[in-house]
């Protein structure tokens, strides 16, 4: 069996990779060719754990290719996965679809009769119906089939997310679809992964409905963690006592500075302006984006208060990237956070370990250091934005003296109070007591 794999990016490249590993023979394709040169020449264009050695090995063995030629690569495919990206709409927040239907138009002008055409990517309900009647219109004398396959792998650990998922979710309208699923899926299947077949509305409700309900338990602990400041909790206390209750979990109950990334913000936007536009309006999640957006405010806010109140001028910024073991900043908190500092008058030294060159261009001004105790030096007051490892046990007592004040704020909640003991910081986190 063939597979095409339409866009590399962190979904695609990930996918097509794991799909060379189970012994397919993988095409994968982008339309950006120094991606494409980048990949042929054995260097992985993204930073995800694992993805590398993976890559090597199955390109090596001539099982994964890279190319811009996209005709030439789905006119001998029997899978073709569409993975392109689904940013939001400028104003509206709908998804915009305008690159599946790109790929879309190009796969249709190129398939072999028989061909699985797979959506991958996110997209809104209805989308593979429609899509699958467009690519119909265009090209009415050949048989194909459209599944629904979204894909739930975490950046950060995407490798090991694809290899080993908790579920696989497929939605089909005909046989070959789910049969042509079944095949590509089997070494999963032999591991018993649940396979939920079902039908392509479903499938796309399914995703929508998954990565907001996560980032509504992720803005439900921030707002308890706001609760827990103005009284005297702690809200890691709170959560670790709720989350043992099986039917709340623990998962997503750790407080921050707001959920960001490639998927969260613009899912719950395109899932909200979904209910809108169908007149079955999904009040919660309009909520949660409307209080994450606040909640990233409010953290800068902290900042510039206690800054002015200090009169400190240069702040530390540790990390960049959404969360940590990714390069990817795409609406991350510090894309927010960072500006708001420097537009109130402060000057922002940042690290980050591998988003830096990403970072750079989005975050004009900002002195970049080579590491965390660089970036530490001479500032009046530190941020931990991403608990990157590399952050998690920094000598707090070299911290404290290389820093010219002694502000600690942890909107992660890393570190706690036998930590701080001792180093002359004051500790700001998230939902906790003030320490020092
Ligand atoms: P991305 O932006 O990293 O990559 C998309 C790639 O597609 C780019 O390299 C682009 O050049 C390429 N591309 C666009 N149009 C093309 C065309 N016509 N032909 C060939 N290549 C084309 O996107 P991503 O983060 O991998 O996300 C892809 C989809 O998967 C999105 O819908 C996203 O919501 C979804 N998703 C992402 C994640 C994640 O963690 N990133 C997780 C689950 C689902």
């Amino acid at each position: 069996m063939k597979i095409a794999m339409i866009g590399t990016g962190y979904v695609g490249l990930v996918s097509g990779v794991c799909f060379a590993e189970f012994g397919f023979q993988v095409t994968c394709v982008d339309k950006n060719p120094a991606i494409i040169e980048r990949l042929q020449a054995g260097e992985v264009t993204i930073y995800e754990p694992g993805l590398d050695e993976l890559l090597t090995r199955n390109a090596r063995d001539g099982r994964l290719i890279f190319t811009t030629e996209l005709a030439s690569t789905v006119a001998d495919a029997d899978v073709i996965f569409i993975a392109v990206g689904t940013p939001s709409r400028r104003g509206d927040g709908e998804a915009d679809l305008q690159y599946i239907y790109a790929a879309a138009d190009e796969i249709a002008a190129a398939m072999k009769p028989g061909a699985v055409i797979v959506i991958k990517s996110t997209v809104v309900v209805g989308t593979n119906a429609d899509v699958r009647a467009h690519i119909a219109k265009a090209r009415p004398d050949v048989p194909f089939s459209m599944v629904s396959n979204p894909e739930f792998l975490r950046e950060g650990s995407a490798v090991e997310d694809f290899l080993r998922p908790d579920r696989v979710v497929v939605g089909v309208h005909d046989e070959r679809g789910s049969n042509a699923m079944k095949r590509v899926y089997r070494p999963l299947y032999l591991r018993e992964t649940p396979m939920i077949v079902t039908t392509l509305e479903n499938a796309e409700i399914i995703k929508y409905a998954a990565n907001a309900f996560l980032a509504m338990k992720v803005t439900f602990i921030n707002e308890v963690a706001d609760l827990c400041e103005k009284t005297g909790g702690n809200v890691q206390d709170v959560a670790r006592a709720i989350g043992m209750d099986n039917r709340i979990g623990s998962k997503f109950l750790h407080a921050g500075p707001g959920f960001g990334g490639s998927c969260f913000p613009k899912d719950t936007r395109a899932y909200a302006a979904t209910g809108r536009k169908m007149n079955a309006p999904q009040t919660l999640i309009e909520q949660v984006v409307m209080v994450n957006e606040q909640r990233k405010r409010s953290m800068a806010e902290r900042v510039i208060q206690a800054a002015a109140k200090s009169g400190a001028k240069t702040v530390a910024a540790l990390g960049i990237a959404f969360k940590p073991n990714t390069d990817d900043i795409r609406e991350s908190p510090s894309l927010d956070i960072i500006p708001a500092l420097q537009k109130a008058g402060l000057t922002v030294r940042a690290h980050d370990p591998e988003a830096r060159s990403a970072a750079e261009p989005a975050l004009p001004g900002v002195v970049w250091c080579k590491s965390a105790y660089e970036a530490i030096e001479g500032a009046e007051i530190t941020v931990l934005l991403t608990e990157w490892n590399a952050y998690r046990a920094l000598d707090l007592k070299k911290v404290a003296s290389l820093m010219k004040g002694n502000l600690l704020f942890d909107l992660r909640n890393v570190y706690g109070e036998q930590d701080i003991d001792g180093t002359g910081l004051e500790y700001h986190s998230i939902g906790r007591p003030r320490l020092g």
